[in-house]
């Protein structure tokens, strides 16, 4: 695959693409974002790399991060961690509250924020420094020592995240957090803060297109098999209510955040992530779905 010319091809696509959609507010920090950046960037397994706009440019990367948790607490958890947390698809918008009392305080999937939270909890009991252990792990994904959590977001987010509170408190009185909740939010707040370029974001998460390997160090970041199920969870539940759309029209596992970033994996290929603040609807950037949906079409590389 020329991904040269593809990229060329994307440049002219995107202008075309209509402009619509809002920058996620509710996080008052991210509602100082340029609404109009855009950068889209493409690593393969081999280490090639193309990159296009703001591709090299740091922004809060948010939900997406909660791949990385969920990686490192099913290393530490296994598949007991399903006892806790559930695998299918929510159906839901990401913050919802209204599965989560008739389903017992037991979320649908670690990549909802009641899910997160779950495994957020699991990772306040197993680390012995979660913040910087977390941190750690993601700066060894990435090769940048210096990476880190954004405070600035942090608190911003800590400040106004009413619904993520009512979620937590909820799960505690069905006894699925074990930990004193402010610890809980603190963790989940910097888990969300981190910031990362596309650039960044295809390198970190290349593991999952390798089989689990961190292909610039050759280390094992998880077993084939957790890679395997981590990339599935993401293709059913990584877009809220709007994952079988994705499915529908990119075709590949993925995971977005409020921050506008969407990360796509191809199994053995390749790793894309792209960046537009403006979100949809459903709260996934309405311009990085369309790039994604002429990328894979026009490659023909969805998995499908
Ligand atoms: N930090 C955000 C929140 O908890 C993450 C949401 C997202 O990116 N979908 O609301």
């Amino acid at each position: 695959m020329n991904y040269q010319n593809l990229f060329s091809e994307i440049a002219v696509e995107a202008q075309k693409i209509e402009d619509s959609g809002a920058v996620a507010t509710y996080i008052p920090e991210l509602g100082n974002i340029d609404p109009n950046k855009f950068g889209i960037h493409l690593t393969t397994l081999d280490q090639r790399r193309y990159g296009l706009g703001d591709f090299d440019e740091k922004f809060s990367i948010q939900s997406i991060s909660k791949v990385l948790s969920l990686t490192l607490a099913f290393e530490l958890e296994g598949e007991k961690l399903w006892s806790r947390v559930g695998i299918e698809p929510s159906g839901t918008p990401f913050n919802s509250l209204v599965q989560l009392e008739y389903e017992n305080g037991i979320p649908r999937n670690p990549l909802i924020n009641a899910g997160a939270l779950v495994i957020c909890d699991i990772l306040v009991s197993r680390l012995e420094n979660p913040r910087k252990d977390l941190i750690e792990f993601v700066r060894q994904l990435s090769g940048d020592g210096n990476l880190d959590y954004c405070r600035r977001i942090a608190e911003s987010e800590k400040k106004t995240s009413y619904k993520n509170a009512a979620l937590i408190n909820l799960m505690k009185d069905f006894g699925n957090i074990n930990n004193d909740i402010e610890v809980v939010l603190d963790l989940y707040f910097h888990l969300c803060s981190i910031e990362l370029s596309c650039k960044d974001l295809t390198q970190v998460f290349l593991y999952l297109a390798a089989n689990g390997i961190n292909p610039l160090t050759g280390e094992k970041v998880t077993s084939i098999s957790n890679s395997k199920r981590i990339n599935a969870i993401m293709q059913l539940c990584g877009f809220y209510d709007e994952a079988g759309e994705f499915a529908y029209k990119v075709g590949l596992p993925g995971k977005s955040g409020v921050g506008g970033g969407i990360i796509a994996i191809h199994p053995g290929k390749y790793c894309v992530a792209v960046w537009s603040p403006k979100l949809n609807q459903k709260g996934n950037s309405h311009k990085g779905m369309k790039v994604l949906e002429f990328l894979t079409t026009r490659t023909q590389s969805s998995i499908f």
